[in-house]
């Protein structure tokens, strides 16, 4: 069956083809990154045109895209306001700032309640520069992660627990020191690993998605967040929530929407409506912090920040996207979206040993019958072959989801129309399959 539906996408995608092709000849795996090579079709799809929830491939092709560059695109494809402002003439980056960014940081204030902002390129760059803050304040070597955790290509963060041990996740490219000397992984939901892990003293911080997101949605117990600042706090550890994805659940993430009480907030992708862009938020107590270490160099080569940082155009497509396209209206209209999606998913799925879940306005569907409860659980659940069709299914009949997963995410551009036409197909593609 997969052989049948590639000999479709090759049908479909012949100038796409030809594009990869020579693209081949200059790039490692024919693509800008590898991972764009990961789409079910053998080939990526090459883009002529993207707006709104649409992608236009160079055959003319068009797509409902429910990946929205895996979460970059919340906003829609080239939203009208952020192009605008991209368009003024302050330049791009001058290494000085433009009024945008103190608009920035008081909407980030608003919405996360952390007091003190500073940007970076990548939500991976923000939770580099947490960690370093993290170690700095607490004196301590290791920090915290839920197995199976994704925050980015952050060294300490590639770690999966195993036996009991903490080893580095399969396929870890070159690491530079044996994640075990870095890292604690525990289970997400599971306090007593975690309690454990504080209880040595050795942990600066625990680095959490308030939901993790990466190994589908796997949401938290109840009580687990009340249960995680209270330990984090007793033992001296520092919080940082992670809300790149979790972003999803509200205007301010699950931090606002569950009433969280980070040290330190990241975030990236969605905020700047494409635009690379991470933001760090601190607390005053932590902001104190780091001004009480007064060898501390933040300003030049200390290990913080980089040359285009908090650059004018990035700030620019933030305040942009937060204050005209990521409104807080636009959750009472994607939310539903999303749950039509579940709704839509779990009516195809009726009996089979398959799942649905969802935070906010982001939703995933998932092999097993039960939502897993951490990510080891999650990642048993994988059924890549399985997993392979349904996506090429869905490619071949004009529905873009995440390759890396099967999560579907809704802009203010998703229409009702587009996640019924993802219903529709999804249904054809499990009954195919039998
Ligand atoms: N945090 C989370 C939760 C993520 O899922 C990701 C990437 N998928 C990142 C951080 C890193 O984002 P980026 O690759 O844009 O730096």
């Amino acid at each position: 069956m997969i052989d049948a539906e590639l000999e479709r996408f090759r049908r479909l995608h012949p100038r796409c083809a030809e594009l990869h092709e020579r693209a081949r000849g200059s790039l490692f795996s024919g693509v800008p990154m590898p991972w764009m090579a990961l789409w079910a079709g053998g080939y990526p799809v090459s883009v002529a045109a993207a707006y709104g929830s649409r992608v236009v491939c160079e055959d003319g092709v068009e797509f409902v895209d429910l990946c929205l560059g895996d979460t970059g695109a919340m906003a829609g494809h080239a939203p009208a306001p952020v192009l605008e402002a991209l368009r003024s003439p302050r330049g791009i980056t001058t290494m000085l700032p433009t009024e945008d960014a103190a608009w920035v940081g008081e909407e980030l204030t608003r919405r996360f309640g952390l007091d003190r902002w500073l940007f970076t390129l990548t939500a991976t760059d923000a939770n580099r520069t947490a960690l370093r803050i993290a170690r700095m304040l607490t004196g301590r070597p290791r920090i915290l992660v839920y197995s199976y955790c994704y925050h980015g290509s952050v060294d300490e963060a590639v770690a999966v627990r195993r036996d009991g041990a903490t080893v580095s996740r399969e396929g870890n490219v070159g690491p530079p020191v044996d994640v075990a000397q870095t890292t604690v992984a525990v289970e997400f939901n599971d306090l007593d690993q975690l309690e454990a892990a504080l209880r040595t003293g050795e942990i600066a911080c625990v680095l959490a998605e308030p939901a993790m997101t990466n190994m589908g949605i796997v949401l938290p117990d109840d009580g687990y967040h009340a249960a995680l600042r209270e330990l984090t706090r007793e033992h001296g550890t520092l919080l940082i929530i992670d809300e790149t994805h979790t972003f999803s659940a509200g205007p301010g993430g699950c931090t606002q929407a569950w009433g969280l009480e980070p040290d330190l907030l990241t975030i990236g992708k969605a905020i700047g409506g494409g635009v690379p862009c991470g933001a760090l938020g601190l607390t005053a107590a932590v902001e104190a912090g780091m001004r009480a270490h007064e060898e501390a160099d933040y300003e030049d080569t200390g290990g913080v920040g980089g040359t285009l940082a908090g650059n004018a155009l990035s700030l620019a497509a933030m305040r942009a996207t937060l204050g005209a396209v990521l409104t807080d209206d636009v959750w009472e209209r994607t939310i539903p979206l999303a749950t039509r999606f579940a709704d839509g998913v779990r009516g195809a799925i009726g009996d089979r040993a398959m799942h649905v879940t969802q935070l906010g306005c982001r939703a995933e569907y998932r092999f097993g019958r039960e939502p897993a409860r951490n990510g080891t659980e999650a990642h048993a659940a994988t059924d890549s072959e399985r997993e392979r069709f349904l996506h090429l299914y869905a490619l071949n009949r004009g529905v873009l989801i995440t390759p890396f997963h099967n999560m579907a995410l809704m802009a203010p551009t998703t229409t009702a129309e587009d996640v019924d036409r993802h219903t529709a197909v999804f249904g054809e593609a499990l009954q195919a399959l039998g």
